[in-house]
């Protein structure tokens, strides 16, 4: 699996594991602990997480799957913007630290801009990484000017990654987000990039392009979305047989052609587009 540096010189893979709508349905538990470990095996080791999904319950998830192996896994989770206070960030760490099973987050991300001022957060998370609770943080859901404004209040290279909606169906960050996190050193981190496994993967032009492959449609997106040197995607998929597809879409190499079909299919952005979000 091709790894991406941070700008503190770790490195995490290009291809991690979501976490959304897991851990919420008692009778798919096992199945879903079963997937996250499988992606594990694979070299899926970037688990993402928050405490929103299921009010916790994907973080309990992502506890038991990585029971005893705490160490392979690069573990990320999301404060909600409304506890993202001076105090309110390190009481949902501690939460969030509970339910993971662990003593540490290796990145903790601010999941959208809301009302509490960025200055304390930022506050907030360096205390947390003063205290040895998280590794790193970063964001989720910033756009050029708020990754601005955020850049005037951090210690440099602190912010570690920005996670935001990426897939051919929404393309707008190629225009400014993407070129601008690559200057700065800051991975962009690429949620749903299946479209959440919706009509995106029925799309005539992936299924043509799949077939060249002897693919689907599923990895022809992630390996489009890798085609870019400094992007993580964190598809999610609670069955085995789709992690296992996932991890080999990261070897599948996009040929010119294919990618001009796709650009004919989904156009990418000629000007700014405002930051689109799930
Ligand atoms: P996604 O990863 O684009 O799509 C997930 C869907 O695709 C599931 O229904 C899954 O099915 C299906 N799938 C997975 N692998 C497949 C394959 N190889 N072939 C066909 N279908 C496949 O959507 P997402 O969950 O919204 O996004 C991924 C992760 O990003 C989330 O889980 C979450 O961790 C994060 N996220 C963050 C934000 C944010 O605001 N920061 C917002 C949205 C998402 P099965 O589950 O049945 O396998």
């Amino acid at each position: 699996m091709r790894r991406i540096g941070l700008i503190d010189g770790n490195d995490v893979p290009v291809l991690g594991q979501g976490t959304w709508m897991m851990g919420e349905r008692r009778g798919e538990r096992q199945a879903e602990t079963n997937a996250l470990i499988a992606g594990i095996d694979l070299g899926l080791t970037l688990i993402d997480t928050a405490e929103m999904y299921g009010d916790g319950a994907a973080e309990e998830l992502v506890g038991e799957a990585i029971k005893g192996r705490r160490e392979e896994v690069f573990l990320v989770s999301k404060v909600l913007p409304n506890h993202a206070s001076r105090t309110g960030t390190p009481a949902a760490c501690e939460a969030s630290l509970r339910r993971l099973g662990t003593d540490v987050i290796d990145l903790y991300l601010l999941h959208w801009r809301g009302s509490i001022p960025l200055a304390e957060t930022v506050a907030a998370f360096e205390a947390l990484k003063q205290a040895g609770k998280i590794r790193h943080w970063g964001v989720s859901n910033f756009d050029v000017a708020d990754m601005e404004e955020l850049l005037e209040i951090a210690p440099s290279g602190a912010c570690t990654v920005n996670q935001v909606l990426y897939n051919p169906e929404y393309r707008g960050i190629e225009f400014d987000l993407l070129p601008w996190q690559a200057a700065q050193g800051i991975p962009v981190m690429a949620y749903s990039p299946l479209g959440q496994g919706g009509e995106l993967l029925q799309a005539k032009p992936l299924v043509a392009i799949a077939a060249r492959h002897d693919a689907t449609p599923a990895q022809v997106v992630l390996a489009w979305a890798l085609r870019h040197p400094a992007l993580i995607a964190i598809p999610k998929a609670s069955r085995k047989a789709h992690v296992e597809a996932n991890a080999r879409a990261a070897a599948l190499q996009l040929t010119p052609e294919d990618l001009a079909a796709i650009d004919a299919a989904f156009p990418p952005p000629r000007r700014k587009r405002p930051l689109a979000m799930i």
